[in-house]
């Protein structure tokens, strides 16, 4: 008998066929003895058709209205989930993330959890009763809706399954597993029967976008055990785990790509005490994640500044910037959206010399020129032109040997 965790995502809820076929096998595992928590997302397309009208309304809604908003997306498939369950004859309820409670703090948009009420669902679960919960959602002490970010159900799947102390988190969805690239990029890329939580992390926080973000930090936190399925066919697919010596002795596990950033200069500022915090304060102060940052050795008492944000928040980033550089006597302020990042990311990097020489080697031999440079103890990551994306991918996989043996 254990306590697991599953969570569908929108692809596994995108229809009522589907969502009577998670119903069925929810159930067979109530059969099996097992008590079930399901955290589910909106069916898919629900969630961007829900920012599209907001879209329409105001190019910058309200935050708070937003999450009020696409919060709702996730309360359609609870409902009909539990409807579902309850026509088969398996008992179940739905719970809102206001309801479990799912506690927040107050950043809209991107809140972080807090903390998690379970008394209600382990009554439920003693009463012999599938608990459904809304991915995605919470609340903070004011009592407003917040949402945990995009592929936040994942998150709500682990916090769920540490506060209840799960056996598995298991994350069904529309892959098989984790695998060593984006199989739509390499066509032999190879599913990876485990991976530890940081190499999962790089991965993610590189650009897979197999797992959010926050739901592998969290499951390292906490050791939760998280394994990703598909909904569709029968497999073990890939577990995440924390023992080293248990993954598959390979220097590198995969290769991460993102096209989602965009990279901003600030060119001949100061070279001197305070700059990087003058300059990446007020980003912080606007909630601005920023990834990579290099600044340069100065030369003439002044120095170039650059750094790697989301592309959805270049613009607020370039203007913040344009007022600082100002005062900062800089020279100018320029970026670029149409760059990428690709990553290779292993734990057997640490023991290793040359990775990052082969990498450059790589991408020299198919005259791909790097904009900038960042390294891990287990990740190296370069910044592309976004044209190079596919050609520098195939060709790290192959030179690394990632590919399918077979
Ligand atoms: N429905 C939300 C999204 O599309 C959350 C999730 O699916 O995890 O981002
Ligand atoms: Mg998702």
């Amino acid at each position: 008998m254990a306590l697991y965790v599953q969570k569908f995502g929108g692809t596994s809820v995108g229809s009522v066929e589907r969502i009577q076929a998670v119903a069925a096998k929810v159930k067979q595992w109530r059969e099996q003895g097992h008590d079930i928590v399901v955290v589910v997302s909106a069916m898919s397309g629900e969630t961007n058709r829900l920012i599209e009208l907001a879209q329409q309304i105001s190019s910058k809604p309200l935050p708070r209205e937003y999450d009020v908003l696409v919060s709702t997306g996730e309360q359609v498939t609870i409902s009909l989930l539990s409807m579902a369950l309850h026509e088969i004859g398996q008992p179940a309820r739905s719970y809102t993330g206001a309801q479990v409670a799912i506690h927040t703090d107050s950043a809209y948009n991107k809140a972080r959890i807090e903390k998690i009420d379970t008394e209600r669902m382990r009554a439920d679960l003693d009463e012999g009763r599938v608990v459904i919960v809304a991915g995605f959602q919470g609340i903070d002490d004011g009592g407003n809706i917040t949402t945990l970010g995009r592929g936040g159900s994942d998150t709500t799947a682990v916090a769920l399954a540490a506060a209840l102390k799960a056996d598995e988190c298991q994350i069904y969805t529309d892959v098989d597993g984790v695998y060593t690239t984006d199989p739509r990029v390499v066509s032999d890329a190879r599913r990876l029967e485990k991976i530890t939580f940081e190499e999962m992390l790089e991965m993610a926080s590189q650009g897979s976008k197999v797992l959010q973000i926050r739901s592998v930090e969290f499951a390292g936190k906490y050791n939760v055990p998280l394994r990703v399925l598909s909904s569709f066919q029968d497999g073990p697919g890939t577990l995440i785990t924390m023992e080293e010596n248990a993954v598959e002795e390979a220097l590198i596990s995969g290769i991460a790509f993102n096209r989602d950033e965009a990279q901003l200069t600030v060119q001949g500022v100061p070279d001197r005490p305070g700059i990087a915090y003058s300059i990446l304060g007020p980003i912080g102060d606007a909630n601005i994640e920023v990834d990579m940052i290099v600044q340069n050795v100065g030369s003439d008492d002044t120095t170039d500044f650059t750094f790697t944000v989301h592309r959805n928040d270049y613009e607020k980033a370039y203007e913040l910037l344009n007022a600082v550089a100002t005062g900062l006597g800089a020279r100018k302020v320029e970026g670029s959206t149409s760059i990428c990042k690709i990553s290779m990311v292993g734990v057997g990097m640490r023991s290793h010399a040359g990775i990052a020489a082969k990498m450059f080697e790589v991408l020299a031999n198919e005259g791909i020129n790097i904009r900038m440079i960042s390294t891990s103890e287990i990740k190296i990551a370069v910044v592309v032109d976004d044209k190079y994306l596919e050609l520098a991918v195939r060709a790290l996989h192959q030179a690394f040997d990632l590919g399918n043996t077979d």
